[in-house]
């Protein structure tokens, strides 16, 4: 990885968890924004559930299979992995932890330039 090659800030501190585990940005939880209109929708009060798309994550994390998911604001319908998930919840086999305010973007860029695959990035300030 280029980036943390070049990290200008000298050595920083990478973890790398495997494991199918659920990962969320804790306190800077944003709900996920809809592949259609771009919007992150707010769980609707008085709806059925509480939270739909938590729903859909304790599916996506039983089954391992990533289900569909409904923006409750255009009705637009699409696997929740075509969400951008940044800072709501992802579940995976894999996640990197670094501690590099400011340069998140570039190493997202260099992961799903590397290997591919789907990624979102969670903000947890500690
Ligand atoms: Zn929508």
């Amino acid at each position: 990885m280029q980036l943390l090659r070049n990290e200008p800030r000298g050595e920083i501190a990478v973890t790398i968890t495997s494991g199918w585990r659920a990962y969320t940005a804790t306190a800077n939880y944003e709900p996920p924004a809809c592949p259609a209109c771009g919007e992150r929708a707010e769980p609707i009060i008085g709806a059925e559930s509480a939270d739909p798309f938590i729903e859909v994550v304790g599916s996506w994390w039983e089954t391992r299979v990533a289900p569909e998911h409904t923006c409750p604001l255009c009705d637009h319908r699409a696997v929740i992995t075509d969400w951008n998930l940044d800072n709501a919840v992802a579940c995976s086999s894999l996640a990197i932890t670094a501690e590099m305010y400011g340069a998140e973007n570039d190493l997202r860029q260099e992961l799903e330039g590397e290997f591919g695959g789907q990624w979102a990035t969670m903000h947890e300030h500690i």
